[in-house]
């Protein structure tokens, strides 16, 4: 395949985030039992947004008729406060990244056209928020020691138990409504154990967490990528105000990471990426005591996040051809399509060679 790739338009200016105000906001009967719930409630309805009291605990009325636009446009202006079920609750093993994935909510409302959650997360779009924060706070103990991810490696042990928070939303990205993400902070703050907190976003509002007691317990990665692939992400915050975001957090004591993702090579990548590096490293100069990661995700698609993608994003190019692909069976005995090994092999030597020579603070976790 060839590194040339259609090139996006690289003057376009980058999506900035908005404080995400949802069109509705729906709230079951259990979730008002919770005061997490009712808070969430609250602060939706002083931002002006309207509130429906549903009779029951199923979630009902989300406005799915129209056509696919209608729909998709229906769901991501929809805010669900639920309770997550003791299933839900039940913590899963996310490698590369940690020994455990929690979820404090499903669904985000960027709009990014490879978006992760396509592939894993059923149904029509929706940001579901939990109000049984204390519940699934309360959860994450039985987990303590248990893992067998970043415990397991000799590299990563150090980290001691780590919890992602990240897989099925952007926690950043809604806790203005939701307050949740500042809780499990201080919560991780307050756990005198080996443990650690990970998230990852791309958003910028890191105002309520620079002054939390987070006590080296909390690692927020940036989510990043080469400036002209950011038109790939609407409604996010632009790739400045995401390392100045991250330079906030490093100061105020955070370990900060950079989540390179989705690398593709468009044209001109080498350039691009170099750019990225720099800015990265430029928003991080001054930092003292940094405590640096990076993580590195090519971007890959399965049959079923591909078809979900057409239908939310039928005008977008991003490349989803699986001739110019390999194929790869995921855990699950699935296909995912991958770039060819040559692809993959160039992209890998130039970013490792472009962290170690611009970023030689950071230390990498993993590529994929
Ligand atoms: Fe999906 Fe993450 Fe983008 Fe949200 S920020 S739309 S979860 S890829």
């Amino acid at each position: 395949m060839s590194l040339a790739e259609p090139l996006l338009d690289v003057l376009a200016p980058q999506p900035r985030a908005r404080q995400w105000r949802p069109d509705r906001v729906l709230v079951t009967r259990a979730a008002l039992a919770w005061p997490h719930g009712r808070a969430i409630v609250e602060r939706a309805a002083a931002l002006g947004c309207p509130v429906v009291e549903l009779p029951g605990d199923r979630l009902v009325g989300l406005g799915q008729e129209g056509d696919a636009r209608a729909r998709y446009k229906a769901a991501k202006g929809t805010l669900a406060v639920t309770v997550a079920s003791a299933a839900k609750r039940r913590l899963q093993p996310i490698p590369p990244s940690a020994d455990w994935r929690f979820d404090l909510a499903e669904g985000c409302p960027a709009h990014c056209q490879y978006c992760y959650l396509a592939g894993s997360l059923g149904g029509p779009p929706i940001t579901r928020v939990y109000a049984n924060l204390d519940e699934i706070l309360d959860g994450l103990a039985d987990y303590l020691g248990k893992g067998a991810v970043t415990s397991a490696s000799e590299a990563r042990a150090a980290e001691g138990t780590t919890y992602e928070a990240s897989c099925y939303t952007d926690p950043l990205g809604i806790e203005h409504l939701s307050g949740s993400l500042s809780a499990a902070v201080q919560r991780f703050g307050a756990w005198d154990a080996p443990v650690q907190l990970r998230f990852t976003t791309k958003f910028a509002g890191v105002a309520p967490l620079l002054g939390l007691a987070h006590n080296g317990r909390v690692r927020v990665r940036m989510s990043v990528n080469a400036r002209p692939l950011l038109r790939q992400e609407g409604g996010t915050a632009s790739l400045d105000e995401r390392l100045a975001a991250l330079g906030a957090l490093a100061r105020a004591g955070y370990k900060v990471g950079l989540t390179v993702a989705p690398i593709q090579p468009l044209e001109g990548w080498r350039d691009a990426y170099a750019d990225l590096f720099d800015a990265a490293a430029a928003a991080l100069r001054d930092v003292r005591n940094l405590d640096l990661t990076a993580e590195f995700i090519t971007h890959r698609f399965t049959p079923k996040s591909k078809a979900v993608l057409q239908d939310w994003y039928p005008a977008s190019k991003l490349e989803m051809d699986e001739a110019l692909r390999s194929r790869k069976f995921t855990k699950f005995g699935s296909i995912k399509h991958v770039y060819p090994t040559a692809t993959m092999g160039e992209l890998r030597s130039e970013l490792m060679r472009l962290a170690a020579a611009v970023l030689p603070q950071a230390k990498v976790l993993y590529w994929t």
